[in-house]
């Protein structure tokens, strides 16, 4: 039976980054159960990197994840991992009170984040309806991310270090005898001291497998879509547009747009599809905001975002399963996070503790432990 020092379960964004950091001080398997690493939510996202939103520990490690993106390692790609997009987050008059909060957030961190009145705002968005608006707050450091290159230079990465990644490998039976944990899956048997549990929306079935208590993760749908932008116009340059309430977004995408309803609805972890009612709604909403006729729809999707009920990430060892390290509940923030979650999770399992530049921006082992559930 093949020994590794770590054995990582799932290889989407989550596994592949902690499997890149780990691969630098030891012998790590990942295992995927599909036959492609990102078919589930991490080949699925919107691909924007912003610094400005979510709970304060996502907005640290965001922040603390920019200068990876934009000067990664050598080798670890030939494309520029992240774009710039900016990011227009509007509201409506009811909801003037959200925008004034976002812009204190935001602005507190971002230097450049600005206050737009709806004439502003329609210089930017051409095609945003001036009496739709009550205002904006425009995020000029919002960026698109190469989510394809992050990934597979993640993957690439780690196997240059020795690590390993086994495809069509579902983990199936995991057993602990004398500090060790044997695995069973698809694609045989392998063994090591330490599992890191990075199977997104399945982290508590993999957690149980393992004997440990649920941390209560609720995988919640989130649907996109691809539409064309009206004829003659282009929207290259745009930034991408966000209700300031998650009601509904849409950015360009590779000359056509892509829209949301930013719905969240619960479900068991599963292959995610769309649903055309919010597609529909979606559709509804965004024209209600912009002079956008969504006539033809090219491609749909949907994906699982999951979370703990703090909406925070879940890193570190179970406190009472021995071996067993959590890495879950990157809601929507996933692969924005991702430099800083592989780096934070290789830190804590090693028992070195969090690393100095994500600890002065405010991230705590505690704050980010699954202790926290047990507490509770
Ligand atoms: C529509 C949408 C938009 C989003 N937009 C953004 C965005 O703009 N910015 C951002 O940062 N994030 C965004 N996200 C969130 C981001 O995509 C996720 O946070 C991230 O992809 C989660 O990565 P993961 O590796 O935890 O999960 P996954 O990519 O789902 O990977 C988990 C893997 O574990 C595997 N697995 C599960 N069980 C087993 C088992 N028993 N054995 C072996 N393997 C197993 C699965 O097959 C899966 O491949 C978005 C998500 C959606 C759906």
């Amino acid at each position: 039976m093949d020994s590794y020092d770590f054995i990582v379960v799932g290889g989407g964004i989550a596994g592949a980054s902690a499997g890149y950091e780990l691969a630098a001080d030891a012998r790590v398997l990942v295992l995927e159960r599909e036959s492609q690493p990102g078919y589930h939510t991490t080949g699925r996202s919107a691909a924007l990197f912003v610094q400005t939103h979510g709970p304060a520990v996502i907005r640290a490690l965001s922040r603390g994840a920019k200068n990876f993106f934009l000067n990664p390692p050598a080798g670890f790609t030939e494309h520029p991992l992240l774009t710039a997009r900016g990011m227009l987050l509007i509201g409506r008059a009811d909801q003037s009170a959200l925008l004034e909060q976002s812009f204190a957030q935001s602005s507190r961190h971002i230097d450049g984040v600005r206050r737009l009145d709806p004439k502003e705002a329609c210089k930017l968005v051409p095609l945003l309806k001036a009496d739709y608006l009550a205002g904006a707050v425009l995020d000029p450091e919002a960026m698109d991310m190469d989510v394809h290159a992050i990934h597979w230079g993640f993957i690439r990465g780690m196997r240059a270090r020795g690590g390993k990644l086994a495809t069509s490998a579902e983990l199936q039976r995991l057993a602990r005898n004398a500090g060790v944990w044997t695995v069973r899956t698809a694609a045989g048997d392998f063994a090591a001291p330490i599992i890191v549990n990075a199977a997104g929306a399945w982290c508590d079935v993999v957690g149980t497998m393992a004997g440990a208590a649920p941390i209560g993760l609720v995988p919640k749908r989130r649907t996109a879509f691809i539409f064309d932008p009206p004829p003659g116009i282009d929207i290259a340059k745009w930034p991408s547009v966000i209700d300031v309430g998650e009601e509904f977004y849409f950015k360009p995408d590779a000359g056509k747009f892509l829209g949301s309803p930013a719905d969240q609805t619960p479900m068991e972890p599963c292959d995610a599809q769309p649903d055309d009612f919010d597609v529909a709604l979606a559709v509804d909403r965004i024209q209600r905001a912009a002079r956008i006729p969504v006539t033809h729809i090219s491609r749909k999707w949907a994906g699982l975002r999951s979370f703990v009920a703090d909406g925070c990430p879940v890193v570190g060892y179970d406190p009472r399963v021995d071996g067993f390290f959590w890495l879950a509940g990157q809601g929507g923030y996933g692969i924005e996070t991702s430099p800083s979650m592989g780096r934070l999770t290789a830190s804590l399992a090693l028992r070195r503790g969090v690393p100095s530049d994500l600890a002065a921006q405010g991230v705590t082992a505690t704050g980010v432990s699954p202790a926290r559930f047990a507490r509770a």
